[in-house]
């Protein structure tokens, strides 16, 4: 057995406890509401919502969840970019017993579809611009209500934003067709009761989160997470950053709420801290760069492609970015360049951080105030155990030697909502296999040095290759198809399809990129195609996909 020399790593503020209390998620919001009322909670495009104004609309949207028959394990979809409503929707939701299911704004038909099915979702909230997309799909689904809110709802004085989310398709239209079973965020708060209110949970075994993954086999399914799962992770994810203080910190909200990196380092974590998060819908350099002069932020949690975004804007160094102090990066390898050159404009920390929708997420992070070491991960977190293992036989390797990375701790999943086998292979023996390949060094800091699973991050997102694979097999056209994540110096990966077509077919780039476009969000859209006659296969027929980005890696070597 490995030791857990990570253990030295840690200052006696941080050290391993066990103790965290076994409480509804939003209890953070409403200990913070407690302890500074007036404090600014929430600053969204120019308006500032105290704890008390934020817990009271919490408070009125619980209420009228309930009235609308919402009861403690049904399903309740959020659709919504950064902004006030998301913060609202969530926490009235976990107020109630209700288990959240976060939904990428920019899915289209099918990949809602999916979504609200598997999870067998009874309410959704969503943006008015999605309004077109999302009543073509609730028809297929047992959702009974849907709530709209516009991003205008929570400005402080009529002015046209920029909207986050060009609804692709839909146009700009901001109709929506209320009725009885379609309602205005507004109204269902006009009226509510603003009395506390609280549904017992038991934290250890209630879910509070159902949020969607593919995991390590590219299916896209729901991993169950509890309230302790994610109140644990909340207080694990102080001790990269232990020295922050209650009511000083002021975060800077880029990351999606509705990405779980984004929802436990940014959003529980600030209620948890009773922090400021200061919103942008969606990010955009030159936006984040003016946030950051005005409202001064001293915490940037990130995706590695909003620190390369920044360092390359053209007019950089003409911000005062020095109110920046600490950074963590998550979700994809931050290269060391960008580190150093981040910090050396901004003045504060930059670190990297590791972890998977199935641990809530973070399992591992590099220390803002101790030892850190560029390339690697970090160490895991307190009460987290990690291992380097053979994936096969789960014996564990000899320091330095690579193998699947393997880790336990009070923020590891309940399993996959509905897929027996799948958690069976993903938790074995109480372990989480991690599909990521990593080295443990002789310090107990971690390197991620492959991927066993099929997965592309482009600009911190997860795309399986399997689904646009499958999207693509649809096409009247394609005979084989594969899809591969290549080298993008911005966005770490990025997606390019490699295409046989039928014999005599013919088709274009264009037409395949435009067939994508109607059935995938955005950010999973193949970048590239390339037409062949034949791809490489095993002796049983299975593509080569390691193979074909080789040659891709080989090609942009000699070019
Ligand atoms: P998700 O479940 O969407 O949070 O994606 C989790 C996956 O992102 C992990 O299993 C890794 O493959 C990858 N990942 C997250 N953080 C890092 C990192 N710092 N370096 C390399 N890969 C990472």
């Amino acid at each position: 057995m490995v030791e857990k020399l990570w253990l030295n790593q840690y200052p006696k503020e941080v050290l391993p406890s066990y103790d965290y209390p076994k409480q509804n998620l939003a209890q953070f919001l409403l200990d913070a509401a407690a302890k500074y009322p007036e404090h600014t909670a929430l600053y969204f495009l120019g308006r500032k919502i105290s704890y008390e104004e934020l817990l009271e609309e919490t408070y009125q949207f619980a209420h009228a969840l309930q009235e609308l028959g919402i009861k403690k394990g049904d399903r309740v979809a959020i659709m919504l970019p950064n902004c006030p409503q998301s913060v609202i929707a969530y926490y009235g939701s976990l107020l109630i017993g209700a288990i959240v299911v976060q939904t990428n704004p920019t899915y289209m038909e099918r990949e809602l579809n999916h979504q609200l099915n598997d999870a067998g979702v009874k309410l959704l909230i969503g943006l008015d611009l999605l309004f077109k997309r999302i009543s073509k799909v609730v028809p297929k689904t047992k959702v009974e209500k849907v709530i709209y809110t516009s991003i205008k709802d929570y400005l402080p004085f009529p002015k046209n934003v920029l909207y986050p989310l060009k609804a692709r398709k839909e146009g700009n239209s901001l109709h929506v067709d209320y009725s009885e079973h379609v309602l205005s965020f507004k109204s269902v708060l006009h009226g509510a009761s603003k009395a506390p209110i609280q549904v017992e949970v038991d934290a250890e075994h209630d879910l509070a989160l159902l949020q969607y993954t593919g995991g390590t086999t590219g299916l896209s399914k729901g991993v169950m997470l509890t309230h302790y799962n994610l109140v644990a992770n909340t207080i694990q994810t102080r001790s990269w950053s232990y020295k922050s203080e209650e009511a000083k910190e002021n975060y800077l909200a880029a990351l999606p709420f509705f990405h779980v990196f984004g929802m436990t380092v940014l959003m529980n974590q600030s209620m948890l801290l009773a922090g400021t998060l200061i919103m942008l819908p969606k990010f955009d350099a030159d936006e984040a760069v003016k946030l950051i002069s005005k409202k001064r932020p001293s915490t940037f949690p990130g995706a590695p492609t909003m620190y390369i975004a920044l360092i390359n804007h053209p007019k950089i160094r003409d911000y005062d970015l020095s109110s920046i102090e600490i950074c963590i990066s998550g979700a994809a390898p931050l290269p060391g360049e960008v580190q150093e050159v981040f910090e050396e404009i901004t003045g504060g920390k930059l670190i990297e951080g590791y972890g998977l929708t199935e641990a809530s997420p973070v399992t591992h992070a590099n220390n803002i105030w101790e030892k850190r070491k560029l390339g690697s991960i970090g160490i895991p977190f307190p009460d987290t155990d990690a291992k380097v293992v053979d994936s096969e036989t789960g014996e564990e390797l000899e320091l330095g030697e690579v193998g699947e990375l393997i880790v336990k701790g009070p923020q590891i999943m309940r399993g996959y909502w509905n897929q027996p086998v799948e958690t069976s292979k993903a938790i074995r023996d109480g372990w989480l296999y991690t599909g990521d390949m990593a080295v443990m060094d002789d310090e107990g800091f971690f390197y991620i040095m492959d991927r066993k699973k099929d997965l592309i991050i482009a600009g911190g997102f997860n795309i399986y290759p399997r689904e646009v694979e499958e999207v693509l097999f649809d096409h009247p056209t394609v005979m084989d198809v594969v899809v591969a994540g290549i080298p993008d110096p911005y966005r770490g990966e990025t997606v390019k399809a490699y295409v046989v077509l039928k014999s005599g077919a013919q088709t274009t780039e264009q037409e395949l990129e435009a067939f994508c476009r109607e059935r995938l969000a955005s950010f999973k859209v193949p970048r590239s195609y390339e037409f062949r006659d034949s791809l490489p296969k095993t002796l049983v027929g299975k593509t080569l996909r390691r193979l074909v980005v080789e040659e891709e890696k080989k090609k942009l070597e000699t070019t």
